[in-house]
């Protein structure tokens, strides 16, 4: 049984990120099918809750309301088209709801207060629920935890060194904070990055080190490859290669046995061969739906006749760790402290997001 390390050297994943592919695929292989069933894949759903409109300067994404993108925005929704979503997500095999708002930060209210009943009201669906909302506070990460939530995705996208090249108006030091605060709680960590940004293999690695330096590491931690949107500062990156994707897939598996990997945004690019690559290489998740918050995404039926095809089976809610119990609103211990925490806003100059801010104006 392979052990589970949180002292990798940047050093030690780049030379197994740059091994001959046989032998990367061979190890990442061997270790997949000691922690995890390499015939089992999730499949989770994404409901964006508030599209576009941010406040930051992503450079990678078309919600951030200072460029100049032609998404379709949304007003919040409501808990009970949520639970219209997250029937059908489950009718469609999901065993996971990942809900997303477009938010820098979480700011207690009644926006905060409705999320708290759609995390309710899915795991009351036995099904896992995570939200993706931002920086969050220690006492709201506990209240998430109290209404039953199962994990928190926060993404530290990069490595740190290359973060300062795609974001300005937070610090890597904020992620990690906001983990620390979700790990006080008995919620689970989803984090992982995007590959395609014109970051360095080094970069690659030096993410994936500071995601397995944690400890514990993250139960999930989802690849993303980036899908160049018109009017974002990134839009002229080139496509990420499958070969990459699978490189990236099979050192993240060896870095973290144990961890669910997710083989996320930039799946409609490759073709089910690439993708089954993917899932030898150890990812163990997908996201369905036609589309990923704002980017196209592989239609469910195609994805179910690949699963037939390659003798996968849907992984069951909780086959990883326990459910959460759902405490009630009015049963609630967590009151709402209206903090305004000071996260940072380093504010310095990325080229490439200033012109696309000014481009279009
Ligand atoms: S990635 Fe999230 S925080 Fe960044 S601009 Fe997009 S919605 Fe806002």
């Amino acid at each position: 049984m392979s052990i589970t390390r949180h002292d990798w050297t940047k050093e030690e994943i780049i030379a197994i990120y740059n091994k001959p592919l046989m032998e990367l695929l061979y190890e990442a292989a061997t270790i997949h099918r000691e922690h995890h069933d390499p015939n089992v894949v999730q499949i989770s759903t994404l409901i964006s809750l508030k599209t576009g409109g941010c406040s930051e300067d992503c450079g990678y994404c078309p919600q951030a309301k200072r460029y100049h993108t032609n998404i379709e925005t949304n007003p919040f929704m409501t808990v009970e088209d949520v639970k219209v979503q997250a029937v059908k997500a489950k009718e469609g095999g999901s065993s996971r709801v990942c809900m997303g708002a477009a938010w820098r930060n979480v700011k207690d209210g009644p926006e905060f207060d409705q999320v708290l009943e759609m995390v309710r009201t899915i795991n009351k669906m036995d099904m896992e629920v995570c939200c993706t909302l931002g920086m969050i506070t220690e006492n709201q990460a506990q209240r998430l935890a109290e209404a039953g939530l199962y994990a928190y995705n926060h993404n530290i996208d990069t490595s740190e060194e290359y973060y300062k090249e795609v974001i300005s108006t937070r610090g890597f030091e904020d992620r990690l904070q906001t983990i620390e605060n979700v790990r006080k709680t008995n919620i689970t960590v989803c984090s992982g990055g995007i590959i395609g940004m014109g970051e360095s293999i080094e970069d690659r690695a030096g993410m994936l080190k500071a995601l397995s330096t944690l400890d514990p590491m993250p139960e999930s931690v989802p690849i993303n490859a980036l899908v160049p949107v018109a009017g974002t500062p990134l839009e002229a990156e080139q496509s990420v290669e499958i070969w990459d994707m699978i490189r990236m897939i099979a050192t993240t598996r060896i870095v973290m046995p144990a961890t669910q990997v997710r083989l996320s945004a930039g799946r409609i690019n490759w073709n089910r061969e690439g993708q089954a690559l993917c899932f030898f290489a150890g990812a163990n998740s997908i996201f369905s739906g036609d589309k990923l918050l704002t980017t196209p995404n592989n239609d469910l039926n195609e994805d179910m006749k690949m699963f037939e095809l390659l003798g996968l089976k849907n992984q069951q809610p909780f086959a990883k760790t326990y459910k959460r119990v759902s405490v009630e609103a009015a049963d609630s211990k967590f009151a709402p402290l209206g903090e305004k925490p000071k996260w940072s806003r380093p504010g310095h100059t990325i080229e490439r997001n200033v012109e696309a801010t000014v481009k279009g104006k």
